[in-house]
């Protein structure tokens, strides 16, 4: 435990100093920041000693949970033995090139190297660069656009909220930057209308057709999504989306990305996502997960089609951070890896504790205000619905999720709402008495949207 003195006005000096990301700093300062002090398992405690189940993993992102001393054993033996050294100009430390094996043996034989990041964002910069210079260096310098989803979100970066296709972002920064285009996402809830799932799979998924057809198919160079978009509403796609968007994909000659950022390192009862949804992605960026968040690494995850031409084409890839393949960030992630493996984590989210909380999850589509509640490994989201039979859904969607999450929260159990989808993401290590907690007080809230909205 950290026994450095306890600071009490926290709270102020956070207001005066710290601009959050994701954050209206007014309403922030007003309400008071929530200040978490520790975590153990699946519990954080605030600094006020209250104890909340975190069934969002932080940021999607503590797949083993909190509290794992072996990782910072880890961590203190690396920076101990090398705190840093980089990997530019011909050099590598042992941790950094041990992870890229690491990370290979588990993408199942096509993606064998790894471009390492410190986060998503710059893992989305890094694979947009590396398509334009993998098609620059085959003669084919025309082929620079890149296709993305509106909603699905890929980072903060220029590059990353320019692919990503949240509104309110690019409505801030003048984005996108030119050569990304944007398609619809395989909503069916919402989006879907009087179409079978299947059918309105089929007809997003050949969006992408009628947009290479609209920009040229020598132009374009990528199509990236979500395997399953997370921070847009965990939108599940309906069984016929992928296979067609693959299709295409290969059919028209142009990359395939998989944001495997949340997707990656076990949620979905599979490494990666794309495994789950069973497509070959040429190019896949990942963090998160790849060290459960206990320090900040990603990378992009490069197959072998793309990766013979950098390694024999290229020549000089111009690009890299100073902290990429960061030895301390990569001894934690090697070390979060060898949990997944020895506690067979992946396996436990596929073959137990996934299916345990798919049944307890779905078992709130009998409440009055749930349209839907579907997931997938640990992976899951309630979609709120004024009307079940019509799949009408309440006037001011953000204002419902932000009332059923406040009160989970209050009652002690973190979720995050996307407009009216209150969504989750636990660690791994949840247990089943811990599943019924989050839904338990997840039907609570439900009560409480049903008995104060009309
Ligand atoms: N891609 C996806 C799918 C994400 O969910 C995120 C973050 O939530 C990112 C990329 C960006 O990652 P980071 O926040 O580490 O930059």
């Amino acid at each position: 435990m950290n026994d450095a003195p306890k600071i009490s006005n926290l709270a102020a000096i956070d207001a005066a100093h710290h601009l959050h990301p994701f954050s209206d700093m007014k309403q922030l300062n007003a309400k008071g920041t929530r200040i978490i002090e520790r975590a153990e398992g699946v519990f954080i405690y605030d600094s006020t000693g209250k104890r909340y189940l975190d069934a969002f993993a932080g940021l999607w992102c503590v797949n083993v949970g909190y509290g794992r001393t072996s990782i910072a054993e880890a961590a203190r033996r690396q920076m101990e033995e090398l705190p840093y050294y980089n990997s530019f100009f011909g050099t590598t430390t042992p941790p950094a090139t041990l992870l890229a094996q690491k990370i290979a043996s588990h993408t199942g034989g096509k993606l064998n190297r790894i471009f390492f990041t410190n986060s998503g964002s710059e893992a989305t910069d890094t694979w947009f660069r590396i398509a334009r210079v993998y098609w620059k260096a085959l003669g084919k310098p025309e082929k620079t656009e890149v296709i993305a989803r509106k909603n699905g979100y890929h980072g903060s970066t220029v590059a990353g909220a320019s692919l990503g296709g949240m509104k309110l972002m690019h409505e801030q920064g003048n984005l996108p930057i030119e050569g990304v285009h944007h398609i619809g996402q395989p909503y069916w809830y919402a989006e879907g209308g009087d179409l079978t799932p299947d059918e309105f799979g089929l007809k997003v998924a050949r969006e992408l057709e009628a947009k290479i057809d609209e920009l040229g198919e020598d132009r374009v160079a990528a199509f990236v999504a979500e395997p399953i978009q997370g921070a847009g509403g965990v939108i599940i796609p309906p069984d016929t989306y992928w296979p067609k968007i693959a299709r295409i994909c290969k059919a028209r000659n142009i990359l395939l990305v998989s944001d495997e950022v949340i997707c990656g390192f076990g949620r979905l009862g599979s490494w990666f996502g794309y495994q789950h949804f069973g497509i070959e992605p040429d190019l896949a960026p990942i963090a998160k997960g790849l060290s459960s968040g206990y320090l900040p690494i990603g990378g992009v995850m490069v197959s072998d089609r793309v990766a013979d031409v950098m390694v024999n084409e290229l020549g000089e890839f111009y690009h890299g951070f100073t902290y990429s393949g960061h030895p301390v960030c990569a001894a934690a992630a090697l070390e979060n890896i060898r949990i997944i493996e020895d506690e067979g984590l992946v396996e436990r989210v596929r073959d137990d504790i996934g299916p345990y909380f798919a049944a307890a999850w779905k078992s709130l589509e009998d409440h009055e205000v749930v349209g839907q509640a579907e997931s997938v490994g640990l992976m899951g989201a309630v979609q709120l619905a004024a009307d079940k039979a019509t799949r009408r859904r309440y006037s001011k969607p953000d204002d419902i999720g932000t009332l059923v999450r406040n009160h989970c929260v209050e009652n002690g159990v973190i979720l995050r709402a996307t407009g009216d989808r209150m969504l989750a993401s636990p660690a791994l290590t949840i247990s089943r008495s811990e599943v019924d907690q989050v839904v338990e007080k997840l039907r609570h809230a439900l009560d409480h949207l049903r008995d104060t909205v009309t």
